[in-house]
């Protein structure tokens, strides 16, 4: 689309914004010549502009990934970790003497284990909580061939019980866990329901661990690999609930060289100014408007 087209277009936004009324249910999204006209374009919309332009890119584009954070999760009631109220700043007489960080990490499961699986089970037991509107959403995007996968932070299992199958959990699942020697796996309530300090492995007697990535280890390389390659094949990326400062996140989400970049989440994140479309709201209220055809 020419400059003079765009700036027609422009000027017909704002005519329309001035009579009140909305673009047509369908936004058409020109080609751009540059970023600029392509920044220019998407910095004039309206609120309800940027969800009919959110609508469009969904319903155009092939290969649509979500990458999410811990902001999904909030809307089900689990503490952001880092937030104001979140379980890295809560104050526990119990466990006040160690940092979060440390309690959640592999030299505490070694060197404390009493105390590691006091604090996981207190903490991260998130069995009851259920999925929300984001996490439906994004099962449904899937089941109407709209959705690659989602890729999440997030060890809470909320988007395979919210319906999505394709998930990669990059930093694995406490609903999960599996026996450190002889690598037999446990369901989603051994860690628990066992009454054990340290829960241990009826076949082999050692210790049964969560499937998840604790401070001081590595990724799980297969889900990260995968996560990489969905993301270099997208063509639209949604980041949701994260502020990008976390280094999994960030990694992948600069890995990303498609068409749309948009960003859902209720404070500023790092990448706001790559992104066509940013909204500082609730991800379950902004996903909720996207509509699926048939
Ligand atoms: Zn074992």
């Amino acid at each position: 689309m020419s400059r003079v087209s765009i700036i027609e277009r422009l000027r017909a936004i704002q005519i329309l914004k001035h009579r009140g009324v909305g673009l047509t249910r369908k936004m058409i999204i020109p080609d751009f010549n540059s970023q600029r006209d392509k920044d220019r374009f998407f910095r004039s919309l309206t609120d309800e502009q940027k969800i009919e332009a959110l609508n469009e890119m969904v319903r155009t584009s092939e290969h649509i990934v979500f990458l999410g954070g811990a902001g999904v999760s909030t809307e089900s009631g689990i503490p952001d970790f880092r937030s104001k109220d979140g379980l890295y700043h809560r104050k526990d007489k119990k466990f006040g003497s160690y940092r979060p960080e440390y309690l959640l990490s592999y030299d505490c499961l070694n060197h404390k284990p009493k105390v590691f699986f006091e604090y996981f089970r207190e903490n991260l037991d998130c069995r009851s909580i259920q999925s929300n509107d984001a996490h439906r959403k994004l099962a449904e995007m899937e089941q109407k061939g709209k959705l690659d996968g989602v890729i999440t932070q997030n060890i809470d299992g909320l988007h395979q019980k919210g319906g999505s199958r394709k998930v990669w959990e990059i930093h694995g699942s406490a609903l999960r866990s599996y026996c450190v020697s002889c690598r037999k796996e446990y369901g989603q309530d051994y860690i628990f329901e066992n009454t054990e300090e340290v829960p241990r492995c009826p076949k082999c007697g050692k210790m049964i661990r969560p499937d998840v990535t604790l401070y001081g280890e590595l990724l799980p390389e297969p889900a990260y690999e995968e996560a990489v390659a969905l993301i270099r094949y997208a063509d639209m990326l949604i980041i949701g609930g994260t502020s990008l400062e976390v280094g999994s996140a960030a990694q992948l989400a600069h890995m990303y060289h498609g068409k749309y970049l948009v960003i859902i989440n209720k404070g500023k994140t790092k990448m706001e100014g790559k992104a066509d479309l940013v909204f500082h709201d609730s991800i379950g209220k902004v996903m909720n408007q996207i509509v699926l055809g048939c």
